[in-house]
């Protein structure tokens, strides 16, 4: 991880269409700051009206108090700006001239040492794009250090709409049809050893997923592994890593979650 230019990517899939990458009409070079409004640690800027009740903010917000309650993180008040750009044209047109080495995507979270940013381009996948990012904000904003493969398993788990129970069927439909074909070795100590400064590939994404949902879903797993975890890693900085923890408390979990996503599918 690059602290200071880290981008943490929203999901693997659609760059803003290259038709409309190639038809900028209007540039939009300067971050959106017409309108903002502020719900809890979020600072949402546009250049378009919001209501300030909108139904997509109610839920981001309440996301925060599922993040702190599922996983026993204290909330923290540190703003998270978010910028909403009005449509792919302006969102590309400003990253390519800000962020030109970012791989161009609907939206990304951006760390650095003072402040915690999200940028999102308004869209039919705007609500799971935000859910997704804002999520990194809220976990940047009360643990440090964390293992990349966890930060996007967490992400991708809370990505899914309220009520959900963290279920990213995108996800899942990847590895059941990986585990269909019985071609999935999931291997967690392997994630934790992925560094911050790359990107993950799919199936990693996919297998973070997973693996964040059996720790926090699967009623034979203590809730208190990952927990605790967090827990630690926040106080101390660094700590043993999950994997160990993981590799220690249940028999093999390989093969466990593998059923567990078989189950999932099926269900
Ligand atoms: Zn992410």
């Amino acid at each position: 991880m690059i602290r200071s230019r880290r981008y943490l990517l929203a999901v693997l899939v659609s760059c803003v269409a290259s038709a409309g990458c190639a038809k900028l009409v209007s540039r939009r070079l300067t971050l959106p700051a017409e309108y903002t409004v502020v719900r809890e640690q979020l600072v949402i800027h546009s250049d378009f009206r919001i209501p300030s009740h909108h139904r997509l903010l109610e839920e981001l917000s309440a996301r925060r108090g599922d993040i702190v309650s599922r996983l026993g993180l204290p909330p923290s008040d540190e703003p998270i700006d978010v910028y909403l750009f009005e449509n792919a044209d302006q969102f590309g047109a400003f990253v390519r001239l800000h962020h030109p080495e970012f791989p161009l995507r609907r939206a990304f979270f951006l760390e650095t040492d003072t402040r915690l940013q999200v940028y999102a381009q308004w869209g039919d996948r705007i609500a799971e794009d935000l859910r997704h990012e804002v999520t990194h904000g809220y976990l940047h904003s009360v643990v440090p250090n964390l293992p990349l493969w966890l930060d996007e398993g967490l992400a991708e788990y809370f990505e899914a709409p309220r009520g959900n129970g963290g279920l990213n069927r995108s996800q899942l439909e990847i590895l059941a049809g990986k585990v269909e074909q019985g071609r999935w070795q999931p291997d967690l100590a392997r994630l934790d050893t992925l560094q911050p400064s790359r990107d993950l590939s799919r199936d990693d994404y996919a297998e973070s997923w997973a693996w964040v949902h059996f720790l926090l879903e699967n009623p034979r797993v203590p809730r208190e592994l990952i927990r605790e975890y967090l827990h630690d890693l926040r106080r101390q900085g660094t700590t043993e890593p999950l994997s160990a923890r993981v590799g220690r408390t249940l028999a093999t979990p390989d093969q466990q979650l593998i059923a567990h996503v078989w189950q999932l599918a099926a269900s």
